[in-house]
């Protein structure tokens, strides 16, 4: 089946209606299975990596499903059903992080991770890829799931151990909650908020936090 009918047919068993779009499958240069889907006017075009090309049409469906609920996460109307298509997509992503065996570590944000497991995760947790990315002011960290990766800005690269942990739990929930829960609001749920407010004295280190992104944006060299 060419991957557009099988976009359609992803759409049609995940909502349970018939699409109002039309949809492009395109392989690029991304790296490991990373996939985008983009959406302009009535068209929805997903950029895949190379890597998805030979994958089996029902991870392949799970994929697209997992991007259509991202995209349309604040739709009234669009409500994700659970798919088998979906869980065998999660599995296949899962087994991805546990064979990826060469890791990218950056050492101080590797002492944070051992602390936050330690603390939060009573170990439980692999080592993710740990790595700073570049100096950014709004999007302070990321977590990855796909190459397992969790990216933190450069801003942070000489900031109290404090602040970096706060982010690295926050990261670290994603990592942790990505399989379970409701599909829907897989992201931030309740859920997720407040597992997050458990960090210690959570108000305050958040404050700091922004007070700290606050005094670096306004010393940014320009
Ligand atoms: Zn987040």
């Amino acid at each position: 089946m060419v991957d557009e009918e099988l976009a359609k047919e992803s759409f049609e068993e995940l909502y349970g209606v018939k699409p109002r779009y039309r949809f492009y499958v395109e392989y690029g240069r991304l790296k490991e299975y990373n996939a985008q889907i983009i959406k302009y006017y009535s068209n929805i075009k997903f950029k895949m990596s190379r890597r998805w090309m030979n994958v089996s049409p029902m991870i392949k469906k799970g994929l697209f499903e997992s991007l259509f609920i991202r995209l349309f996460r604040r739709s009234k109307y669009l409500k994700p059903k659970k798919t088998m298509s979906l869980e065998l997509y999660n599995s296949f992503i899962k087994n991805l992080d546990l064979s990826s065996k060469v890791k990218k570590l950056d050492p101080k944000l590797l002492e944070s991770f051992r602390r936050v497991n330690d603390v939060y995760f009573n170990n439980s947790l692999d080592c993710p890829n740990l790595r700073f990315g570049r100096e950014a002011y709004y999007k302070l960290a990321s977590y990855n799931f796909h190459n397992d990766t969790v990216t933190v800005s450069s801003i942070f690269k000489n900031a109290p151990e404090e602040l970096l942990d706060l982010l690295m739990y926050h990261e670290l929930l994603h990592k942790k909650l990505k399989f379970s829960g409701t599909i829907s609001k897989r992201f931030h749920t309740k859920k997720f908020r407040d597992l997050e407010r458990q960090f210690k004295d959570y108000n305050n280190a958040e404050k700091r936090l922004n007070i700290y992104v606050r005094r670096m944006f306004k010393n940014r060299k320009l």
